[in-house]
């Protein structure tokens, strides 16, 4: 039997479908495969997901779009990390760059050297030796040197971006490539008795769409893959306790600030997202520890006069499809699962789905070898960026209820795993498919004060004053570097201004 896998149909228009549909019609550009899109445009999408990580912009550039065009298209701004306000504490906060710190040596990871000189008595803000984080702080930005002379001039960048524009840049991307789009509501998932398998969705204006493999990017309620396959849910409420957001939007901010900011609340975080016209507002929060009605005045209170669209209530549970691929069908986007947008991580788990998706493809046929490894690789990647982002729960330092019931939780083996090898000995562990590099981990880290015991022992009888000298260089090549570049406004009215009528938003 020919099981051949000829006719792709991917089910939803927001940010996974479309990004879904460009980046497989571009890959499998003249191999015969046909792509069909179905969306609802009497639905709508989710209309949330405005901040990014770098991963991004490989994404886009993989398929011909440059940084400029996309920043301008989307009236984006530019995010060099996430500043974390008050999650230490009223009145206190740290950055969380996308960049490395300081330099390492003879073998030794720079934070050893930075933590031995903290030993002995010469603290410094880990966040002087990243070109991100003092960029951030200063408002300025400049793109990062294609051959950068050292570590010191390492950093990345992400955008962040009004995602329907996005969506629609992605959209024509994939029609290009010859992407067929339909515009109707699926009624109707048929599947076939024998294996299960989807075979056809029939739609609200009566036709049949028949394909070989399904990719269900229907968002949160995942039509195909648990209304017709039933593949289940894991649910990470014990670990994540938020699951409601509120989403606003409020008037431009000038300037932008080059960061996205979350400033810890009563019971969770509220995110401000710069773009050119407009700011996005949003309250993450615990409907076990405030009511709707108290969550959204809090908000509107922190948004003030700026408020320009009132707040909508989203609800979700934080957790993962059970199987994101089973029988022919494929969840990528809101529909394999969602974790809270503390770190900006969903549209980056949408990148690297449709990357093992490209990897796995099963051209011959379903083949259960392909599917298991697209599972397994998903979970993990998965429950690397849990981890990452209970961390931020479990070490802060506030009175409130929410925030004493983050602390009690009990950690999954492997963050106390990670846990525990850097409280002794400073060491970052890095697992496979793991999204964020040690220097994040490290930037979370330092930034809640949860420092090691001790430091690398090769530097015990380290010449202290030559240390200094040579960590107090690293920080005025930083504070130099800074001080040369242009605003992050003046960098966006050069390259990337878009007018808006009358004004400011
Ligand atoms: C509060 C919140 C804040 C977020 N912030 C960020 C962020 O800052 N950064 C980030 O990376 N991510 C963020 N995300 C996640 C991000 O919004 C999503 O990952 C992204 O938008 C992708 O959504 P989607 O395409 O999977 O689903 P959706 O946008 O919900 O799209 C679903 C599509 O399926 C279609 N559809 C549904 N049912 C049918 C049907 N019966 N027939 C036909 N079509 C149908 C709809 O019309 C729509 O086109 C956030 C999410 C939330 C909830």
């Amino acid at each position: 039997m020919d099981n051949r896998i000829r006719d792709l149909v991917i089910v939803g228009g927001g940010t996974a479908g479309w990004m879904t549909a460009a980046a497989l019609a571009d890959h499998f550009r003249g191999s015969g495969l046909a792509i069909t899109l179905i969306e609802s445009s009497a639905i709508g999408t989710i209309g949330v997901g405005e901040a990014t990580i770098p991963t991004i912009r490989r994404f886009y550039q993989a398929l011909g779009l440059r940084d400029l065009d996309v920043l301008k298209a989307t009236h984006g701004t530019v995010k060099l990390g996430i500043r974390f306000d008050g999650w230490t504490g009223d009145g206190a906060g740290f950055l969380h760059p996308f960049g490395v710190y300081g330099q390492d040596l003879r073998g030794i990871p720079f934070h050893q050297y930075w933590l031995r000189l903290n030993k002995a008595g010469h603290a410094t803000d880990l966040g002087d030796y990243s070109l991100a984080v003092a960029l951030a702080q200063a408002g300025r930005f400049t793109l990062p040197s294609p051959n950068p002379p050292s570590t010191l001039s390492v950093f990345d960048w992400a955008l962040h971006f009004d995602a329907g524009l996005f969506a629609q840049m992605m959209r024509q991307v994939a029609e290009q490539r010859g992407v067929r789009r339909i515009d109707a509501r699926i009624e109707k998932v048929e599947r076939r008795g024998e294996d299960g398998h989807i075979t056809h969705l029939l739609l609200d204006d009566g036709r049949h769409i028949a394909g070989d493999l399904f990719v269900d990017c229907s968002g949160f309620q995942g039509l195909l893959i648990e209304g017709a396959m039933q593949a289940g849910y894991e649910d990470w409420s014990q670990w994540l306790l938020c699951d409601r957001a509120l989403a606003a939007q409020g008037h431009a901010l000038t300037p932008p600030p080059p960061f996205t900011r979350v400033t810890a609340q009563k019971a969770g975080w509220r995110w401000t997202i710069p773009l050119q016209h407009r700011t996005g507002h949003g309250y993450v929060y615990s409907s076990r520890h405030i009511s709707d009605a108290d969550a959204e005045a809090e908000l509107l209170g922190a948004i003030g006069p700026d408020l320009k669209m009132a707040p909508r209530r989203i609800a979700f549970t934080p957790g993962r499809r059970s199987q994101a691929w089973k029988g022919n069908c494929v969840a990528i986007g809101l529909s394999s699962g969602f974790l809270e947008p503390l770190e900006s991580t969903s549209i980056a788990l949408i990148e690297t789905g449709i990357e093992k998706l490209k990897q796995l493809f099963p051209r011959q046929g379903i083949d259960p070898y392909l599917v298991d490894e697209f599972n397994d690789w998903s979970r993990r990647e998965m429950e690397r960026v849990r981890d990452f982002i209970i961390l931020h729960y479990w070490l802060n330092q506030r009175g409130e209820d929410f925030w004493r019931d983050c602390r009690a939780i009990d950690l999954p083996d492997t963050l106390r795993h990670k846990v525990e090898l850097f409280r002794r000995r400073g060491h970052l562990v890095r697992y496979r498919w793991e999204m964020f590099q040690p220097a994040s981990w490290l930037a979370i880290f330092a930034g809640f004060g949860f420092l090691p015991e001790e430091s690398d022992p090769a530097l015990e009888g380290a010449d202290i004053a030559g240390l200094r000298r040579g960590l107090d260089g690293m920080r005025q090549a930083v504070a130099q570097a800074v001080a040369d570049c242009p605003t992050h406004q003046e960098f966006i009215d050069h390259y990337a201004r878009v007018e808006m009528p009358g004004g400011r938003q």
